[in-house]
């Protein structure tokens, strides 16, 4: 095996989450390599729009912004983790503006607020409008770029993890080169593009769950997928384009073919993403309308500047806007550090699932999730003291990488805003091994809760409040109490899939 280097530790994906983590772990003085398949400035986090949410407002606190995340996560939440992220919000975003990020302010220098859906205060921090994504990633891309600590390698994948059996010990790259390291940390983000109709970019594709589920590492909550209410729908390249929540929280309101408003426009995703969907089956029609024609260009310079370009003219036109796969709640299952069952290695980010977001994901919290556990895994990786060795050597990984058309129009159809046994079952015999993943996530939980809908299972059960689902390569797929300790996950339920 050859071996490219040797770090303390490597971080594999460089979106908002790697970055910070890279930087957290070089700032104790780490030697780290970052890894991306991606440009550093190409991932899901340079594309995020409205913002993070922090309590700043006068009128705010941690515990009204945990109560919010708690209400959204529809019973599914893991309280320990969204009590350390909205705890811990306001340290990371003073460490982010040291580190360069010039957010927006209002008028006596304070950071601006945005309203989104489901919050009960103005609590979203952003920069540049709706450039917040691309204005942090630029600031921590030339943080790590002039890092004498951090070795970057972009354009590059990892295509599996090296083992001693019990721990891991690197990574193995697609060029068949090897990096040997204390401890891994994944923050190679979601899985929204595996799905037909997306607000993400083609590569954001879960690859690293596939890799970590190969290794051993347990993935909880796949079937829980947030679908945004409002990208917009008018086919070709632009086509899933997303039109920020934010807009909504400054008065733009979503009306139907005959110009009736149908919903609460800031309601949680699961809500007005639905109600879209039902309207449009309804209806037969492919989209609805956003009409933001009250709300002040200024405040969203580049969402006005994109749909020019795609030849709206939001201030004097409606803008055709349809649900489309946008978040993916489940993944890499870790503690309240980002360790994942598999000693040595660690999640943060879009990638992992500490429970936090539950059924539901509250607007903007996954940017301040990729802060707060960013650092913290970073630091706790440093802790981790890999025991005596065995022989190291590469997990296989199934294949393929890339999703083909017809996986990703299957999984739009089998396990979209609504599904059933028969659509999910169909998805089993799927060439992809994640469509595989989620769909026996999906059939374990016979319920609908929050943004996964179940057509067959209606209802909200109230005996699987807190239960999650859990997939362990070799074992049964089963649904699972996180404990009260919430580190020890006890199974207590494991359905017979037919
Ligand atoms: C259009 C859009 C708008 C959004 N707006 C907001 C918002 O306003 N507020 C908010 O909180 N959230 C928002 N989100 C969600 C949020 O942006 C993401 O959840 C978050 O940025 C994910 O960050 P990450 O660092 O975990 O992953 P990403 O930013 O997706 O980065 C993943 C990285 O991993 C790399 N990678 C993946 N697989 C591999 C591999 N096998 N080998 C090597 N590298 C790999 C990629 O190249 C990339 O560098 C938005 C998302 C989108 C798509």
């Amino acid at each position: 095996m050859a071996e490219t280097g040797r770090s303390d530790l490597v971080v594999v994906g460089a979106g908002a989450a790697g970055l910070y983590a890279a930087l957290t772990a070089a700032n104790a003085g780490a030697s780290v390599t970052l890894i991306s398949a991606t440009a550093l400035a190409e991932s899901a986090s340079y594309w995020a729009q409205g913002g993070l949410a922090v309590s700043l407002a006068a009128d705010d606190s941690p515990s009204l912004h945990l109560e919010d995340t708690i209400t959204a996560g529809r019973g599914a939440g893991r309280a320990s983790a969204a009590r350390v992220l909205c705890a811990e919000a306001n340290m990371v975003l003073r460490d982010l503006t040291e580190l360069g990020v010039a957010w927006d302010r209002d008028r006596h220098g304070r950071p601006a607020l945005g309203l989104e859906g489901g919050h009960s205060k103005r609590r979203i921090v952003h920069a540049g409008g709706a450039a917040t994504g691309r204005r942090i990633t630029r600031a921590l891309s030339a943080k790590a770029a002039e890092s004498p600590l951090i070795t970057v390698r972009e354009d590059t994948r990892v295509d599996s993890l090296l083992s001693d059996g019990d721990h891991c010990r690197g990574i193995h790259i697609s060029t068949g080169e090897s990096v040997h390291a204390r401890a891994v940390i994944f923050a190679t983000g979601g899985a929204a593009a595996m799905w037909k109709r997306t607000s993400n970019p083609r590569g954001t594709i879960g690859r690293g769950l596939v890799v970590a589920h190969a290794a051993g590492a347990a993935l909880a909550d796949l079937e829980m997928v947030q679908f945004h209410p409002t990208a917009l729908a008018m086919g070709g390249d632009r086509d899933g384009m997303l039109v920020t929540e934010a807009i909504r929280g400054e008065g733009a309101v979503l009306v139907d073919a005959d110009g009736q408003r149908f919903v609460d426009e800031l309601a949680p995703r699961d809500v007005v993403a639905l109600a879209i969907h039902e309207r449009l089956q309804d209806t037969g029609a492919e989209s609805v309308a956003l009409d933001m024609r009250s709300v002040d260009p200024r405040l969203f310079p580049n969402v006005f500047k994109s749909l020019l370009e795609c030849g709206i003219d939001p201030a004097t036109e409606l803008v055709p806007v349809a649900p489309a796969a946008h978040y993916v709640m489940g993944g890499i299952q870790t503690d309240l550090n980002g360790q994942s069952t598999l000693p040595g290695l660690f999640a943060v980010g879009e990638t992992a699932c500490t429970g936090l977001h539950g059924a539901n994901r509250l607007a903007s919290n996954s940017l301040t999730e990729c802060f707060v556990f960013g650092r913290r895994a970073a630091l706790a990786s440093l802790e981790a003291m890999p025991g005596r060795s065995g022989p190291v050597t590469v997990v296989d990984c199934p294949g393929p990488v890339l999703p083909s058309d017809a996986t990703r129009e299957a999984l739009w159809a089998n396990a979209g805003l609504l599904r059933n046994r028969e659509g999910l079952e169909s998805l089993l015999g799927d060439e992809h091994p994640l469509a595989r993943l989620v769909a026996l996530s999906a059939l374990t939980r016979e319920e609908t809760r929050g943004a996964h809908r179940r057509s067959d299972f209606p209802d909200t059960r109230a005996d699987l409040a807190g239960f999650h689902s859990s997939l362990l390569e070799g074992q049964t797929p089963a649904i699972v109490r996180w404990d009260p300790s919430e580190s020890d996950p006890a199974s207590i339920s494991a359905p017979q899939l037919s």
